[in-house]
């Protein structure tokens, strides 16, 4: 339930009624807005019969969200919410970011390579795993804490901030000290230990849709996170399962537009996984840009065919030098208005 306030209550209003809330067994979470106040009410588990709440000062009206995710909603929070890594602003308007990087840390040489790479090229943050949630037990896992290591050494060199993947809830504490922005997998949008604990720390998270989840199951799942006092979450589409197999997945790019209606988390896409084959990320990536992403995450290695992960869909780096200058063109554009 959200109660909002006229846009003339007072802070003493406010309070009475987060004071009334809690007697009544719930949780009540103010949202200050540019225009009016509201406030969440959390912990219910079904209708909350708001005839006392409308006869309060203050109050205009009550909106009962039947959502299972009311932190992420707009409902809640009808302002974007700007996620900062490192100082590099995603969302509300801000210019829309590069994420670029190999799938996997493999080696110093080739991390630090990649990083300089990419910075020089334009982009905004340095990607690569560490810990690897692959399909088989018998394929490269990633150098785990030793790929943390040679990531913040490439993040030295080149400045850019770091994008790597959390796995587990045991691992948070240690990949939190070397990521400026934890990623959770598609393989782990709803592995809610993981997420709670997120939910806990003070650094953003970049929470991928799982392949087979649904739009109200993605923003349920950031909800995890929003309710344990993070909100520092940026979500990214990267390609959903359908009968289709000539792709990896198949990228659904009108959840970006949806998604800025029922949420005020940013948006990402990552193309590379999306489709799964190198030809097509640029031109997805540009798509998803005119969607009105945030920004976009690709995959970028210095010789893919030696890759240790995921090399057909990664860019060399030429295709990534390229599509970087296309998408400064289209951004120059897009933000013309
Ligand atoms: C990745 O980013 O390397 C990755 C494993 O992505 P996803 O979870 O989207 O498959
Ligand atoms: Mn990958």
């Amino acid at each position: 339930m959200l109660i909002v306030m006229n846009h003339n209550a007072t802070q003493a209003d406010v309070d009475a009624i987060s004071r009334i809330v809690s007697d009544m067994g719930f949780r009540a979470e103010p949202i200050p807005g540019s225009e009016r106040t509201a406030i969440g009410v959390l912990g219910n588990h079904g209708y909350v019969d708001d005839s006392k709440i409308l006869e309060l000062p203050g109050v205009q009206r009550v909106i009962h969200v039947s959502k299972p995710y009311k932190l992420v909603s707009r409902d809640f929070h009808p302002d974007d919410t700007i996620v900062d890594v490192a100082g590099v602003k995603v969302g509300g308007g801000n210019r829309q970011v590069v994420v670029g990087g190999p799938c996997a840390v493999e080696s110093l040489e080739q991390i630090v390579k990649t990083a300089l790479f990419v910075k020089k090229s334009g982009a905004d943050m340095l990607r690569g795993g560490a810990f690897k949630p692959r399909t088989g037990p018998h394929t490269f896992q990633g150098l785990r804490e030793e790929g943390l290591k040679l990531l913040a050494i490439a993040s030295k060199e080149s400045g850019l901030p770091i994008v790597t993947e959390i796995m587990s809830p045991d691992n948070v504490g240690l990949v939190a000290e070397y990521a400026d922005l934890l990623q959770v997998g598609a393989r782990n949008m709803q592995n809610f230990d993981l997420l709670r604990e997120l939910g806990k720390i003070r650094k953003p998270v970049l929470l991928k849709r799982g392949m087979s989840a649904t739009v109200e199951e993605f923003l349920a799942a950031a909800e995890y996170i929003l309710a344990e006092g993070n909100d520092q979450v940026i979500l990214c589409e990267r390609g959903i399962r359908t009968f289709e197999t000539a792709t990896r997945n198949t990228l659904d790019l009108s959840v970006v537009p949806l998604i800025k209606e029922l949420s005020h988390l940013p948006i990402m896409v990552d193309p590379s996984h999306a489709t799964g084959k190198r030809s097509l990320v640029s031109p997805m990536a540009k798509a998803a840009l005119v969607a009105g992403a945030d920004g976009v995450l690709v995959e970028v290695h210095p010789e893919p065919e030696k890759a240790l992960s995921d090399g057909p869909q990664s860019l060399t780096f030429p295709a990534f030098e390229q599509m970087m200058n296309e998408i400064g063109l289209l951004t120059d554009f897009l933000r013309k208005d």
